[in-house]
């Protein structure tokens, strides 16, 4: 693309309300402009930065399995309401109506609408697992929209949803989710640390963020130095460290016990029996056999799982309404929990049931891929442990390490929460119909690209890296009123377009100072200056991260660019 073509008004000084650097550059370099609070254009360059991060993301989510789809992002309000979150979601959701008063919102985020795809066509096991993924404009109305497309209210973000027969394989696509994960951000040259997350709206049991450093950042983390172990501050408390073999696959195939009588079920429960008899005899005798724990049943579900489920007695869910009756015929007044020990105890003061697989069970401890009494013992403790600055991690005498970052991807084990909502069931094995087991994963595109302009800049504008740099290569004409340095600079700029390198050409009849600073600004990786030697074929050669120059031969510049 030649500059004197381009549309790239690049702008000297930006409004006072651009508080970051991320913001400010991508407004200042021409790579955005904003159309209403949180609602942002993207201009020729910055949509190109878009689509290089979009490449990498379907690159990777390709290579892991997930397939793409495009959903609208217009979804009707019934599936929101069967999930419950049309109002839990709250002011976030631009509502609308059509001509019909019929109501719909625009996408947040679309766990119901995938669910609502897949729930009528897939029905056996045979078509399981599955993986589907959409980069979507997403509408969240937020309260606080700033730092320019890093919290926007209209933005882009991939979104994958995986479905599956059971907690072990959503496990497994969760961890292939991971990895690619981190692959992207990898690719995306981001420093980031990946935490243990806070499920929030989401639902489920388990979920890590993807969280590029900042200071900018508004998410605080705690993490220990050894790098075992990282959190979302206001869950983070880590205080145990587990063995490194230990992969949370061996966790999961820890074996439990077989219990077959009320007896062995009291006792391994270590509940007392005049307390818990009933619920117990319902466990027990049922077939299959029933747990009833209210508040965020998916979160417990797939933990009881992993410890209760035994060759003859399986764990099913139950509605509010079988809870509720179940409840008031047994007594119960509390919520139902499960202690330290894999107790059930049924206990007023249980207000939460907290990380049974990955956590010291108490509140706000966690522990990532252990299993408390067999990787991990710790005493029980009510309060929320505050972490502070100077802190100790007491286990590993290490001091606990804080960071500021942005949230850039976040994935969650969800169960069977959205399945059981929209009736989202297959067939076994045996014929017998089964909730799907989901996920879902979120990486935020747009989001993205202010969190590398956030670790990538210095006082004269961007860095791009190059993985995601709008072109790879400027050509800058100094005077282009001087034929030679023009010829020269049209020759090297269609040799490059021959072989397929995306390069710019400054070719503006402009002041040499005038391009260097848009040059700067604009963050290109490689550049190439003609400018007097031009007759003999001689460029100056720089990157735009050191910016030391070095007159070089055409020839040795293609040699250098390829
Ligand atoms: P945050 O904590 O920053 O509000 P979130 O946890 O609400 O984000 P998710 O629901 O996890 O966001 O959405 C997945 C990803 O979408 C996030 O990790 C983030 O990268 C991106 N994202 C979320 N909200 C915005 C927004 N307002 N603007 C741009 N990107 C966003
Ligand atoms: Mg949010
Ligand atoms: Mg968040
Ligand atoms: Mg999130």
């Amino acid at each position: 693309m030649k500059l004197s073509k381009m549309y790239m008004p690049t702008l000297r000084e930006v409004s006072s309300d651009a508080e970051v650097a991320s913001h400010k550059l991508l407004l200042r370099g021409a790579f955005i402009r904003k159309s209403a609070s949180g609602i942002y254009t993207y201009l020729p360059l910055g949509y190109r930065v878009v689509k290089k991060v979009e490449k990498i993301v379907r690159e990777e989510m390709d290579r892991a399995g997930s397939q793409e789809i495009l959903m609208s992002a217009i979804q009707p309000k019934e599936i929101w309401e069967a999930s419950g979150r049309w109002d839990r979601f709250g002011p976030e959701m631009f509502k609308l109506k059509d001509r019909n008063d019929r109501e719909f919102c625009l996408g947040p985020t679309a766990e119901e609408y995938f669910t609502t795809l897949i729930k009528d066509e897939v029905r056996s096991y045979k078509q399981l697992p599955l993986n589907l993924y959409q980069i979507q404009t997403k509408y969240r109305d937020e309260k606080r929209p700033r730092f320019g497309i890093n919290r926007a209210r209209e933005f882009s973000m991939k979104d994958a949803y995986s479905f599956d027969t059971s907690p072990s394989t959503l496990e497994e696509s969760y961890m292939e989710m991971y990895r690619a994960y981190e692959k992207i951000f990898d690719r995306l040259n981001l420093d980031y640390k990946i935490v243990e997350g806070d499920n929030g709206a989401m639902g489920g049991s388990k979920s890590h963020e993807f969280i590029a450093l900042s200071e900018t950042g508004e998410g605080e983390i705690a993490y220990s130095p050894s790098g075992k172990y990282a959190a979302t501050s206001e869950k983070a408390k880590v205080v145990y460290e587990i063995p490194e073999s230990e992969s949370p696959r061996e966790l999961e195939e820890v074996s439990t016990p077989n219990l077959k009588t009320i007896e062995e079920v009291a006792e391994f429960l270590g509940v007392e029996k005049n307390r818990c008899l009933k619920a117990i005899d319902l466990m027990v005798r049922e077939e299959p056999v029933v747990v009833f724990i209210p508040g965020d049943r998916e979160l417990n579900m797939s933990k009881l799982e992993s410890y209760l489920q035994t060759p003859d007695h399986e764990i099913e869910l139950m509605t509010d309404e079988e809870i509720n009756s179940i409840n008031s015929a047994v007594g119960f007044t509390g919520p139902i929990g499960l202690d330290k020990n894999v107790k059930l105890i049924f206990d007023e003061s249980v207000t939460k049931i907290d990380n049974m697989s990955i956590g010291a069970n108490r509140e706000g401890y966690h522990i990532k891929n252990g299993n408390y009494g067999r990787d991990f013992s710790g005493e029980v403790c009510e309060d929320l442990l505050e972490v502070k600055q100077g802190d100790i991690i007491e286990e590993t005498g290490e001091e606990y390490m804080f960071a500021r970052g942005i949230e850039v991807g976040n994935i969650f084990q969800l169960g069977t929460k959205y399945s059981e909502a929209l009736d989202a069931t297959y067939l076994d094995e045996n014929g017998k119909e089964k909730l799907i087991w989901m996920g879902s994963y979120g990486v935020g595109v747009t989001r993205s690209v202010s969190a590398i302009v956030e670790q990538n800049y210095d006082e004269d504008g961007i860095i791009w890296p190059m993985s995601v740099a709008p072109y790879q290569v400027i050509i800058t004409v100094i005077n282009s009123k001087d034929e030679e340095q023009m010829d020269l600079g049209e020759k090297i700029y269609s040799e490059f377009l021959d072989s397929g390198v995306e390069v710019l050409l400054d070719d503006r009849n402009e002041r040499a100072g005038v391009k260097f600073k848009d040059r700067d600004l604009i963050g290109i990786p490689l550049r190439i200056t003609v400018g007097k030697r031009a007759v003999e074929e001689v460029i100056e050669y720089s990157n735009r991260r050191d910016k030391e120059k070095e007159e070089i031969t055409v020839k040795e510049a293609f040699e250098r660019v390829y």
